[in-house]
């Protein structure tokens, strides 16, 4: 299935593919600050449609995850990174794809804040 995403004011669009079976909330110090809950996909499963212009990267602490926003909204609707075998990740925001019923998606917990 495919997903349509997008930030507040569209700027940001993109479309993730793959089974929405379940999503992450994780207590680190930026996770715990959006409320973002991730669905983490294969980095080519994510399309991006618009400009890069339009889209800030953020990095802290390893800088090993590359959080991007919006530059005129602020809405983090995914993130880029690496898996624990050197895959290329995307970790897509749910709350920023407007067609899933956030309700019926299953939500784990995840400690990142002892990493
Ligand atoms: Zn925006």
């Amino acid at each position: 299935m495919i997903y349509k995403g997008s930030c507040h004011c569209g700027r940001v669009s993109f479309e993730a593919e793959g089974e929405l079976a379940g999503a992450m909330a994780c207590n680190c110090s930026i996770c715990a600050r959006m409320g973002s809950l991730l669905w983490f996909v294969p980095r080519e499963k994510l399309r991006v449609l618009t400009s890069q212009d339009d889209v800030g990267t953020y990095t802290f602490n390893k800088h090993r995850i590359k959080h991007h926003f919006c530059r005129v909204c602020g809405i983090h609707p995914y993130a880029e990174g690496l898996d624990s075998k050197a895959n290329p990740m995307a970790a897509i925001n749910i709350r920023c794809l407007p067609e899933v019923e956030l309700a019926s998606v299953a939500v784990k917990h995840f400690d990142g804040k002892s990493l």
